[in-house]
């Protein structure tokens, strides 16, 4: 990678995601703040309303004292690039006022384990895309043809279908499990009750960091411009109520009752030195889905479940470079028939698996449908996810130097179903 090596004066714990080479944002909240838009160093989240009143940031202090971080992404990516440098900038400078002055200092720099971190994104409309062709390929294995897995359209567009944004929550909430419809193989009819197969989906997600206008299109060479930055994105889903449910629309109840997004937005310029190249993609596709340059990324994915009350055992390994379509590839589809886009909408990668069963992102395929489930750290098995388990995402990106850019977690816990009907 070919970044400028940057010293900061502040003390960061090795292989911390949030070195001085990321400056993500969110938005934070504690005893005595209601909702500040923040950045991170090490073990520290940055007050940036609080830096900004010592006219460090020189932008509108509006734009941090608000819930969500939309209007600083609406200051525009020059804007918001510049002060991501500034930020990395002041915490480099050894005379700099929030080194010097400790009051300051600790108005500014509070440790990430004393706050709260919050939505940070409202988001508006929320797209789901279906991007890794090893994901597709052994979903289509197990529920179709294992000799033609993919489905005609696949290699030549990116599929995705419209999400729903009302019950994405971020990291660190609790979710009942879903019930609904299911039509157990036995059964000439639909049966109903909690789900007995609930999985997590390893996926990242982008924000739209520039809004659209109906009919404009966004082509993968200026995507980059529309795009803010990633978070880490489970995409929970209950794979009895989908089987059942999901001709011939697509998902609907299997999906919209909880999604978990990782508070902080790390930005492509962060993100930008890790690019690779991804898989060839054969047929060529048609001139509008077209790209040149690597526009993959390194991003190492994890997925870990913790069950109630016993230690964390990891489950799966996969990257982001395994993605078959970029983000700029699924942004320009998305627009090429003039669908608008607006500042916050989400749009997630789909289960991110990679060409080796530990690197799998769902236990459908990690345990095979179930027929093969994992051993976990406690003893117990897991062919897909228990009440009481806490299922983590983690992410980074590592340079061979130690130079890392991560996403901190993604986590959420499943609760008994809601006894109400
Ligand atoms: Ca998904």
């Amino acid at each position: 990678m070919s970044t400028q090596p940057l010293n900061t004066w502040i003390q960061i714990p090795q292989n911390s995601d949030f070195s001085i080479y990321n400056i993500p944002f969110g938005v934070y909240s504690d005893d005595t703040v209601k909702h500040h838009v923040c950045s991170a160093i090490g073990d520290y989240i940055i007050d940036l309303f609080e830096l900004e009143r010592a006219g460090l940031l020189q932008v509108n202090r509006e734009v941090f004292d608000k819930k969500y971080l939309n209007n600083f992404i609406k200051l525009g990516k020059s804007k918001t690039k510049e002060i991501r440098l500034k930020i990395q900038s002041i915490l480099c400078d050894e005379k700099s006022v929030l080194k010097t002055d400790l009051v300051f200092q600790k108005k500014v720099l509070k440790k990430q384990s004393a706050v709260t971190m919050l939505m940070p994104v409202k988001i508006g409309d929320y797209t789901d895309f279906y991007s890794s062709v090893d994901h597709a390929t052994n979903v289509g294995k197990m529920f179709r043809d294992p000799e033609n897995a993919l489905l005609p359209n696949w290699k030549h567009l990116p599929v995705g279908y419209h999400g729903r944004a009302s019950s994405i929550q971020v990291s660190g909430h609790s979710f009942h499990r879903p019930k609904g419809q299911q039509k157990p193989a036995d059964s000439e009819k639909p049966v109903f009750g909690p789900t007995k197969l609930l999985d997590f989906e390893l996926e990242t997600a982008f924000i739209i960091g520039k809004s659209t206008q109906m009919g404009e299109s966004i082509s993968t060479q200026k995507a980059d411009e529309y795009i803010f930055g990633m978070v880490l994105f489970n995409d929970w889903s209950a794979r009895d109520i989908q089987t059942w449910e999901y001709v011939p629309l697509g998902p609907f109840l299997a999906k919209n009752f909880a999604s978990t997004l990782s508070p902080w937005v790390v930005t492509l310029d962060a993100l930008e030195p890790f690019r690779t190249k991804g898989y060839e993609q054969i047929p060529q596709l048609l001139p509008y889905l077209q790209y040149s340059g690597n526009k993959n990324i390194d991003i190492k994915l994890e997925v870990l479940i913790k069950p109630e009350n016993a230690t964390e055992t990891k489950v799966c390994e996969s990257n982001y470079k395994y993605m078959y379509y970029t983000m700029e590839q699924q942004l320009a589809h998305h627009t090429i028939n003039g669908c608008n886009v607006n500042v916050g909408d989400l749009m997630a990668s789909g289960t991110i698996s990679g060409p080796e069963s530990r690197e799998f992102g769902s236990m459908l395929e990690l345990t095979w449908r179930g027929s093969k489930p994992l051993k976990l750290n406690d003893g117990s098995e897991r062919k897909f996810i228990n009440d009481g388990d806490t299922v983590i995402l983690r992410g980074y990106c590592q340079t061979n130097n130690g130079i890392r850019v991560g996403f901190g977690e993604c986590s959420s816990t499943v609760n008994p179903a809601k006894n109400n009907n």
